[in-house]
């Protein structure tokens, strides 16, 4: 199922506007021309989400400055869910909340790819699809991170920098129910204690409710807070307005807890396609995928499974010794670990101080400077700027076998706060149901020519690495990369 790939890096420098820029930026391939969708739509903050009032109580800056965290046992935390579907269940989609939502989009821009198949473990059938043409990009199937539509945003996948350790955690705030003693904050005061270090997390928003407490924490200890959905399906398998009903209850449950705007997701096992991405992009999300995998939620334990933490303790030991011996010498990793129990939380705590030994380890978002990671720009996290690759555009790697993506891509909807224009072209919310089984061939479907970008087929690389098309740089515009990687 994995594609032997030569990676080639393509970087396109690309501004960061911030909120008071009243300029949109946009990215256009060096190779584009007169196209009419030769790049993802722009984003703008979500106005469907502009009723929600948060909690009060929150901080409202991130805590630079030397500024202490609050660490130790959470508050109680009055949060009223009664607006909200019930937790770990397939949401509704005809509430008004999300109608809203999904009359925002531009289905124009959503390609028509069928829903597909899949069992509640989320295990999905492939029967039928083309992996060798890929035409979805569809993740699950070839490890695909860069649409061929260049409407298409490409995902996240690695950190660009050697030695460069993104550290995320998935399937949090980890609840008193799910994890005892080892819920939350027992993992966000290991990490405080640990060179107060920062983290990814990406969110359930059934458990974000549950725990509003933790997630308002590790908001004030600096962590990045983005979607993992509500009920956590294979993404793939959900009707268009169920992708939109996931995200929304999510972003809305970390907006009115937290009070912050995430502009970033990842999808639940990493399982996404050009109609996912199209529909996540719209509402103002990146997708962030990694390129090492711990396995660490197949581990005994709630919820896991029966993988030997002997083997946990061997993907890390192996990552340490290739950093050690020079052989990790390509690129830096985002990593998936997760906040899901007793059993990973503790394999965390096990090799968090090694791996700071050895790795830069920092939230993914620092990899690329990403500074903004929410809407609301008061927000300003630290960026490095050795965290700039200097001579990546000349790597050429392949998929390790522990990872299902070993490949990076690009942060864009991250880099552009302020979108002066409105899509106006909104046709009619149309819902793919899962009665849908078109051929898999019309991604390209009113939205590109094709022609728009040098890539071609997965596996062959023909883009103009190296090219590099640096957007102009304005006041208050932060440089960003924008990191493709084409394969
Ligand atoms: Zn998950």
């Amino acid at each position: 199922m994995k594609l032997s790939s030569t990676v080639t890096l393509v970087f396109t420098a690309m501004a960061m506007a911030n909120a008071q820029s009243t300029k949109s930026t946009s990215s256009k391939s060096s190779t584009s021309s007169t196209t009419t969708h030769n790049a993802p739509p722009p984003q703008k903050s979500p106005e469907w989400l502009s009723h929600v009032v948060p909690l009060s109580g929150n901080v409202q800056s991130y805590p630079s400055g030397g500024k202490s965290i609050p660490t130790g046992p959470l508050p109680s935390v009055s949060f009223d869910i009664s607006g909200y579907p019930e937790g770990w269940k397939s949401p509704p989609t005809t509430s008004a909340e999300v109608k809203a939502a999904i009359a925002a989009i531009d289905w124009s821009m959503v390609p028509n790819v069928p829903v597909r198949k899949s069992d509640n473990n989320g295990d999905l059938s492939m029967t039928g699809y083309d992996d060798a043409k890929d035409p979805d990009c569809w993740w699950s199937a070839t490890g695909c991170v860069t649409p061929k539509n260049a409407s298409i945003p490409a995902d996240v996948a690695n950190c660009p920098n050697v030695g460069d350790w993104g550290l995320t955690y998935d399937d949090g705030p980890l609840t008193a129910d799910d994890g005892g003693k080892w819920a939350e904050p027992e993992l966000y005061d290991f990490l405080a204690a640990h060179n107060n270090q920062k983290a990814g997390l990406f969110y359930i928003g059934s458990n974000v409710i549950a725990a509003p407490a933790a997630a308002q924490r590790a908001l004030a200890n600096g962590h990045t807070l983005c979607v993992h959905t509500w009920s956590h399906p294979a993404m793939t398998s959900q009707t268009n307005h169920q992708i939109v009903a996931e995200l929304y209850w999510t972003m809305k449950a970390i907006k009115e807890v937290t009070g912050v705007t995430t502009k970033c997701w990842r999808p639940p096992y990493g399982d996404v396609d050009n109609r996912v991405r199209a529909i996540a992009w719209q509402m103002g999300l990146t997708t962030v995928l990694w390129d090492e995998d711990t396995d660490d939620w197949n581990m005994p334990g709630e919820g896991g499974g029966n993988l030997p933490p002997a083997t946990v303790d061997g993907y890390f030991e192996g990552w340490i010794n290739s950093r050690k011996n020079g052989t990790d010498n390509k690129h830096g990793h985002i990593v998936l670990q997760h906040e899901l129990n007793n059993s990973t939380v503790s394999m965390a705590e096990k090799w968090l101080p090694k791996i700071q030994q050895v790795f830069n380890v920092v939230p993914w978002n620092q990899c690329f400077n990403i500074s903004n990671p929410y809407w609301e720009t008061n927000f300003v996290y630290p960026v490095a700027d050795e965290s700039i690759p200097k001579n990546a555009a000349t790597v050429t790697t392949s998929p390790s076998a522990s990872a299902s993506a070993s490949v990076a891509a690009s942060p864009a909807s991250l880099s552009a706060n302020t979108v002066t224009s409105t899509p106006t072209d909104n046709s009619t919310p149309t819902d793919n149901s899962a009665s849908t089984d078109n051929s898999a061939s019309n991604d390209n479907s009113a939205s590109t020519d094709g022609t728009a970008s040098s890539v071609h087929a997965a596996g062959a690389v023909s883009a103009s690495a190296g090219s590099r098309v640096t957007a102009a740089s304005t006041a208050g515009l932060f440089g960003a990369l924008l990191f493709a990687v084409l394969y």
